[in-house]
């Protein structure tokens, strides 16, 4: 058969051909709602990738993007693709030194930001020499009055480049997108994504029962570009001719209302909090989404009353999803298999909150610390490896090597569970697992419990230094406004959900859980906060 390389900008080239006049609409940084269709989106990919030739840049070059998800964002990619270089996304969110030492780490050559991070890239500017050129997305008109060396604006850097640019030609295996992760442990990683990973992992994602977008839908990626390549939805949706709704800026339960409803989406991606603030916002206002049908939870775990709330109250199915940044990311899905629709309603929610099973082109097990695979059995837990050909082989120039190993395995540092219907759970971080008496107890499945209280927003069990049990789980939960609850209430809650050596040992309430740069609970904060905590249990 032929050798079809696959390669990103082929994907841009078929929805231009086929799907051109299908919509993409971006909430813009500058302010407005603005249109374009594929078509355009691929006439300027060509134009951007020309203005990159043509400026010097090419094969391997590492072009740094800082932006939100918008239409623009979507034609750096492309244009970047289109010449061989590596798009690199930036996480807006991590600390300034951070980004300075991502850039230097890959020695980025360009970088284009939204202007709502023009300060942002002044304050790093003369951390990171490797930059020759900055560009703004944006026209003239709205350029930054920052002082940086060779600034200029989106639309007069591609005004110059050639609408029938012709792609490079390279081999699929070439780099093509890299995104750090903040990892477990020192500093963060690259993950180098190519282009035949990115293309089978499109495909690998839009597989039926897994994201399944076709081009009826209308698709909103709340998660961001620079987050795990928005779970593949820059390169899903325009093969599949899908209407794309692009949230920018504005993510708050009240903007991404507006959109679902004005532009009358049907599935909609992003991390609990997203959807949670989207829940709070429905309660307070009363409103309702008839046209949106799916949403897509994924990047930290999703509470059972969320998935609850949503599918039954609002009546929009959820699905919930594991992946990380080292598998482009999707991992699993916990899609109902044929065998538990006739269920009934809690029973179904049982595996539906669960993390799930993988698509075809992911594998996995579960191993103990001496690499022996552990039984599927739902009970025992492990350390979670997976591999397939979208999941890393290294970490860029090498480092974090000791995750992987001889067979190809990667160890994802999640500690999980499998079940004999294939159905992961996954029960913590692997540094974040609480061990007392020897015993692991997983502080997600307490955490979940405790957000099903009504009364609770956000829930977060951490392990705690205990004389003679070595550690004991502390409860820190955040109370939803104007409910009251106390720690002994929320102790009965959680009676006969779990067992009893898994009761945390006291209850703290605080305004708010710290998260990180990617929406998780930041337990090393709460760690360091309350890790000399003496639980009221021990002190009475
Ligand atoms: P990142 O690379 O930033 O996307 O982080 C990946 C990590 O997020 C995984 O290794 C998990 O620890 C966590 N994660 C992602 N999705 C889920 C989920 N559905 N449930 C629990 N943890 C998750």
């Amino acid at each position: 058969m032929q050798d079809w390389p696959l390669l990103v900008h082929k994907i841009i080239d078929h929805a231009a051909l086929y799907h051109g006049q299908r919509e993409v609409v971006t909430r813009s940084a500058e302010g407005p709602i603005v249109r374009t269709d594929y078509a355009a989106i691929a006439r300027r990919s060509r134009q951007m990738a020309s203005a990159l030739d043509r400026a010097g840049f090419g094969l391997g070059d590492r072009i740094a993007t800082l932006g939100w998800n918008t239409a623009r964002h979507m034609e750096t990619w492309y244009g970047i693709t289109g010449i061989g270089a590596i798009y690199h996304t930036l996480n807006p969110r991590l600390f300034p030194d951070q980004l300075a030492y991502i850039v230097n780490h890959a020695e980025d050559a360009a970088l284009f930001f939204d202007i709502t991070f023009a300060g942002l890239v002044e304050q790093i500017a003369p951390k990171i020499p490797s930059v020759r050129q900055y560009v703004a997305l944006t026209d003239r008109a709205h350029l930054p009055a920052i002082h940086l060396p060779n600034l200029v604006a989106y639309e007069d850097f591609i005004a110059g480049g050639a609408p029938d640019f012709a792609w490079k030609e390279f081999d699929e295996q070439t780099g093509c997108g890299l995104c750090y992760t903040s990892g477990t442990t020192g500093n963060p990683k690259g993950v180098l994504y190519s282009h035949r990973s990115n293309v089978l992992h499109a495909l690998i994602a839009g597989q039926g029962d897994a994201l399944g977008v076709r081009n009826a839908d209308t698709v909103l990626p709340v998660v961001p570009m620079f987050h795990a390549n928005a779970w593949a939805m820059a390169f899903m949706a325009p093969f599949s001719g899908a209407k794309l709704v692009l949230p920018g800026p504005k993510l708050d339960g009240d903007s991404i209302c507006e959109l679902l409803t004005n532009e009358q989406v049907t599935m909609a991606l992003g991390v609990p909090t997203v959807w949670l603030g989207l829940l709070q916002y429905l309660e307070k206002t009363g409103k309702t989404l008839p046209d949106l049908k799916r949403v897509l939870v994924g990047g930290s775990a999703c509470p059972r009353s969320m998935i609850e709330t949503l599918e039954r109250k609002y009546g929009i199915e959820v699905t919930h999803a594991w992946g990380m940044t080292e598998m482009s990311p999707l991992g699993t899905l916990g899609i109902l298999k044929a065998e538990f629709l006739q269920l009934p309603y809690e029973q179904r929610l049982d595996y539906k909150c669960k993390q799930g099973h993988p698509p075809f082109g992911v594998e996995m097990k579960i191993t103990d610390d001496e690499n022996r695979e552990l039984p599927r059995d739902g009970k025992v837990f492990g350390r979670l490896k997976v591999r397939g050909p979208s999941v890393a082989k290294g970490y860029f120039r090498g480092e974090g090597a000791d995750a992987f190993d001889s067979e190809g395995w990667f160890d994802t540092g999640d500690v999980a569970t499998i079940d004999r219907h294939g159905y992961m759970t996954i029960t913590d971080r692997a540094k974040d697992v609480i061990k007392s008496g020897g015993e692991w107890i997983s502080s997600i499945e307490i955490e979940n419990i405790a957000m099903g209280h009504p009364g609770i927003a956000e829930a977060a069990v951490i392990g705690i230094p205990h004389p003679k049990w070595d550690e004991r789980p502390l409860l820190i939960a955040v109370r939803k406004a104007g409910a009251v609850v106390t720690r002994e209430e929320l102790l009965q809650f959680l009676a006969g959900k779990i067992a009893k050596w898994w009761m945390p040992d006291d209850v703290v309430f605080v305004e708010q859980i710290p998260h990180t740069g990617t929406g998780k609970v930041q337990k090393t904060a709460l760690r360091e906060q309350f890790g000399k905590h003496i639980a009221r249990a021990a002190a009475e």
